[in-house]
């Protein structure tokens, strides 16, 4: 059976760099597809200058790949139409040509989204999109799929069914002002007249495509410790982001699967709640953070907010590798870490007085870890030119390295900057 099937998944808590690395991977590939999460992920490629963000469209379509929507995603009508006019204005042309929308994805309305900023009023950091709400409607078995904008005046009367539903709840549990269901279902039905062209049956394409041997490449959303299942539960999103989702959210098996590339970052970020073993403080966090506005510094992408940052937890990135079948990494953002004199790295947590280095029962085990770290040399050099491993000084070198003997997974690529150039193979 043909290998033809990559896949690349967040390693930590989202952000890794996940976009650029599709990028470049998408350059040998046919297909490009999404099969978890929604708009609460958000990919940003640079590719000369010009600044590409991706919400649910995947990043291959820079390439004019093939892109697909699985049907684990969830996805406002409204922010995808929005999202092909924006490329559009770019020059790049999208089209049912080149993408193709799920019609067993789910759909995410405007009660969706006001169920979200009821439900969290922001304990557990979610982006407020209507993404978690969209996942609990499908469990309950209460979604609108996409399906449903074939037939665009019943897709119409389903959403307006919708929102006066949720308008019951909204007025009499949380005295809110109810939605107007009517023009919502218009400006719906007037999204699925726009969006019918895309609506395919992805399973059955993407079937046809790995059989026929085209290179299809899975495109991750956030990351797998934010796993629904897997992550630091309660704190993680609503979808499977490690290995499972891409065969439950695109509708295919196993059989074709060939590396799993993780995605890792060169030290920790994390947004919103939950735990952080190696999380710093104060200026040490900032100095990982860098400068507001600067490509590749870390502030919430939508809300502006302080990321989280600390060292590197080799622990966490274990765990995700054993969760996901990870085969290589690609190290992003090692620039970030230029003239620091020191580095730590944590390679295993200690809990009670032993060293551990499994992860295993959830977010409250988290809280009391404690990280072990090694130190390791910083460089003083500018490593945003190097286009090899040997244009690395010695210290990054041994950084890399370093990495990989702890992990036992070779680290397939690093990048250096937020361009498309400044990222390159080592082996
Ligand atoms: P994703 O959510 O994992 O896809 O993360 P993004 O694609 O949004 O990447 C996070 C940010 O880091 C973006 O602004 C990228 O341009 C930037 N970035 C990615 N790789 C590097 C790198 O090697 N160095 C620097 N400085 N920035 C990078």
């Amino acid at each position: 059976m043909t290998k033809n099937l990559d896949v690349i998944l967040g390693a930590q808590w989202g952000d890794e760099g996940k976009g650029r690395v599709v990028d470049a991977a998408s350059e040998e590939a046919d297909v490009v597809a999404r099969f978890g999460g929604g708009a609460n992920a958000g990919h940003t490629i640079w590719v000369g200058g010009k600044k590409y963000v991706t919400h649910l469209i995947p990043s291959g379509i820079i390439r004019d790949k093939i892109c697909m929507l699985g049907n684990g995603m969830v996805i406002d009508p409204r922010t995808l139409l929005q999202e092909i006019q924006e490329f559009a204005s770019q020059g790049l042309v999208v089209w049912p040509k080149n993408l193709l929308l799920s019609s067993g994805a789910h759909i995410i309305t405007p009660a969706h989204i006001l169920l979200d900023k009821i439900a969290s009023q922001g304990k557990l950091g979610t982006t407020g999109r209507g993404i978690g709400p969209a996942y609990e409607a499908k469990a309950r078995r209460v979604g609108l799929r996409v399906m449903l904008m074939k037939n665009p005046p019943a897709f119409r009367e389903a959403v307006r069914k919708h929102i006066s539903d949720c308008n019951e709840f909204f007025v009499r549990m949380h005295g809110v002002d109810a939605l107007d269901a009517d023009a919502i279902a218009q400006e719906y039905f007037e999204c699925a007249e726009h969006l019918l062209p895309y609506i395919k049956d992805v399973s059955r394409l993407l079937y046809g495509y790995l059989r026929s041997g085209f290179k299809v490449l899975a495109e991750g959303a956030q990351g797998a410790l934010i796993d629904v299942d897997h992550g630091t539960y309660p704190f993680v999103t609503s979808s499977t982001t490690t290995i499972g989702g891409v065969f439950s959210g695109l509708g295919i098996g196993a059989e074709h699967l060939g590396r799993v590339i993780g995605v890792v970052k060169a030290f920790q970020t994390r947004v919103g709640n939950g735990p952080m073993p190696t999380e710093l403080f104060g200026e040490q966090a900032a100095r990982l953070r860098g400068v507001k506005g600067d490509p590749g510094s870390e502030y919430g992408a939508t809300t502006g907010r302080d990321r989280r940052c600390g060292w590197l937890d080799l622990a966490a990135l274990q765990y995700a590798i054993r969760v996901n079948g990870i085969s290589e990494l690609a190290l992003t953002k090692l620039d970030v870490l230029s003239s620091l004199k020191n580095i730590k790295i944590c390679t295993a947590y200690e809990l009670n007085g032993s060293s551990c280095s499994v992860i295993s029962d959830g977010a409250d085990d988290w809280g009391i870890f404690r990280p072990l770290y090694e130190d390791v040399v910083g460089w003083d050099t500018d490593v945003s030119q190097a286009r090899s491993l040997r244009d690395l000084p010695g210290a990054a070198r041994f950084y890399v390295g370093r990495i990989e003997q702890l992990v036992g997974v070779r680290v397939r690529s690093v990048s250096v900057g937020p361009e498309r150039e400044q990222m390159f193979s080592i082996y």
